[in-house]
């Protein structure tokens, strides 16, 4: 690379105070166009001492923010949806531009995180607390939520614009700062999105985005003026993110990875289940905690359905993610290599490689990062295409018996975070929905994102903590309540009384 193409490089820059960080970092990272496979920027990387003044701003931002009246705030949050959904279009290109999915894909996360804002904007009503008259003769009682100061969120490269905002909105409602952390590989969404924060009249310091890898997570983890943390990641950083926060006295919700299976029966509609298949399987090239990457096929409808995905994972196409194609590139040049590892381990395993995406064709750059739709028959479970998160466009078909060794196998899987039956028999739904291990489910649908008024999360090494991320359980997380018993002076209740208090 020449020098000048060198200073054509974009700069991304830490969003502090709404303007621009204008220091020089000591450390950078490249992000890349993974359809062109050409480095597009350089993002720089924030060290201990520049987050641990970020927080000591969004500390005082905080204390401000949190006793502005909610009528206020619930302005901010109605003008930054405004502007958001004014905005997609341009963001959604953000998106393709870093992270390579399709732009018709990258606007429908933007959508579902702009559902998010909707949820958000209804905050008085989810910050009333209780009321109790009269507990006591004359006495009340009642309860207060109030945010919790400054909180952290970190999330991933998949979902650049979503994720943040499962979390942002609600946490700025509820009164508190934040402090986003986006992932390094695909970091500008957040910024065009925090710009919009600022035309929307929120104050400056209640969001700030300080970019970063280890360093910054770490120095988030151990700042004790940081009150909770949303991660959204890999298990094992879930897991340390966890481990690390709640020492250090944090309130944690780590998300981690996942390994959703469907299970289809023999009644099933094998249409719709093939259908559901290959669009939970293959959207966004499977770079979703919520793909679909194992088929338990009934072995009686086994044969028909492969045959069914098949014929369909056969007409998509695979190229450029601004053009008429079906799956984007993947993400980094790493993890096209770790996914096609994968491919090679699964036929070498014995599995049936009915289609081998590593083949092409692409229609796109021969640069970019491509794998296409990866379809494997007979995988059997102690195969590393079963066993691990792939994180990439390749459907495992495992054929099972029936109903219960298909239950079994979700429920012994180590991930826990959704899953899918197809099936037309009312009574083995709902057996499902009752004994499957994890945190959401679908019946007749592809792994689905609840509703912003509903709570996402998994359940066993998807998800460490306790709250659930957005709904009711959002609010949850990043509010304390306190309980008030309250009497105003009356003479009539005068009077020494040394026994135990109780209520008459
Ligand atoms: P990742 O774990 O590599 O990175 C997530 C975040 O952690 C990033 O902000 C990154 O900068 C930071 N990070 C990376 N290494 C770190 C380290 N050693 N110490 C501290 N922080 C570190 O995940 P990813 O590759 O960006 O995203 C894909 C993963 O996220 C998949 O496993 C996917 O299943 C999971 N995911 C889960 C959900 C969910 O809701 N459960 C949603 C989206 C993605």
């Amino acid at each position: 690379m020449t020098m000048s193409e060198t200073e054509a490089l974009k700069r991304i820059t830490h969003l502090i105070g709404h303007e621009y960080w204008t220091g020089t970092a000591e450390r950078t990272a490249p992000v890349f166009n993974p359809a062109t496979g050409e480095i597009t920027g350089r993002v720089d990387l924030a060290s201990k001492e520049l987050v641990d003044e970020v927080v000591r701003r969004s500390s005082k931002a905080a204390k401000r923010w949190g006793a502005t009246s909610m009528t206020r705030r619930g302005r901010v949050l109605f003008a930054f949806r405004e502007l958001l959904n004014a905005n997609k279009e341009q963001i959604a290109e953000i998106i393709t531009a870093e992270h390579g999915k399709t732009v018709a894909d990258a606007l429908g996360e933007v959508t579902r995180g702009l559902e998010v804002v909707e949820f958000a904007c209804g905050i008085p009503h989810l910050l009333k607390g209780g009321h109790s008259e009269n507990v006591s003769t004359s006495v009340d009682s009642y309860s207060l939520l109030q945010p919790l100061g400054v909180v952290g969120v970190i999330s991933p490269f998949n979902f650049p614009a979503m994720v943040p905002m499962w979390f942002v909105p609600i946490a700025v409602a509820a009164g508190n700062a934040v402090i986003l952390k986006p992932s390094e590989k695909d970091p500008s969404a957040v910024n065009a999105i925090a710009e919009l924060w600022r035309r929307a009249g929120l104050p400056e310091d209640v969001v700030n985005v300080v970019h970063g890898d280890k360093e910054a997570v770490d120095a988030l983890l151990d700042n004790r003026e940081v009150k909770a943390i949303s991660f959204v990641g890999s298990t094992p950083i879930a897991r340390y993110v966890y481990e690390r926060g709640t020492a250090n006295g944090k309130r944690i919700q780590a998300l981690g990875g996942a390994k959703n299976h469907m299970l289809v029966l023999p009644d099933a509609d094998l249409e719709l289940a093939a259908d559901a298949a290959v669009s939970g399987g293959f959207g966004s090239a499977g770079e979703r905690c919520m793909a679909v990457s194992v088929v338990l096929a009934t072995e009686s409808i086994a044969d028909e359905l492969v045959a069914m995905i098949a014929e369909r994972v056969r007409t998509l196409k695979t190229g450029n993610g601004v053009g008429a194609n079906d799956m984007g590139p993947i993400v980094t040049e790493q993890s096209r290599d770790r996914i096609a590892g994968y491919i090679a381990a699964g036929a070498e395993a014995g599995a049936s490689l009915v289609i081998d995406g590593r083949e092409g064709p692409f229609h796109g750059d021969p640069k970019g990062f491509f794998v296409g739709p990866t379809l494997f028959d007979h995988v059997s479970t102690d195969m590393s295409i079963y066993t691990d998160e792939i994180f990439g466009p390749v459907l495992a078909v495992v054929r099972v018996s029936g109903f219960e060794e298909g239950l079994g196998l979700i429920n012994s899987n180590a991930y826990g975070n959704g899953s899918v039956i197809f099936t037309n028999d009312g009574g083995a739904a709902r057996r499902f929905e009752v004994e499957v291990q994890t945190g959401m489910v679908g019946i007749n649908v592809p792994v689905p994102v609840p509703m912003a008024y509903y709570s996402f999360g998994g359940w066993k090494d998807s998800l460490f903590g306790d709250s659930h991320a957005h709904g009711t359980e959002g609010v949850h997380f990043y509010t304390r309540s306190k309980t008030v018993t309250r009497r105003w002076p009356d003479p009539s209740a005068r009077g020494l009384q040394l026994g135990f208090p109780q209520n008459n």
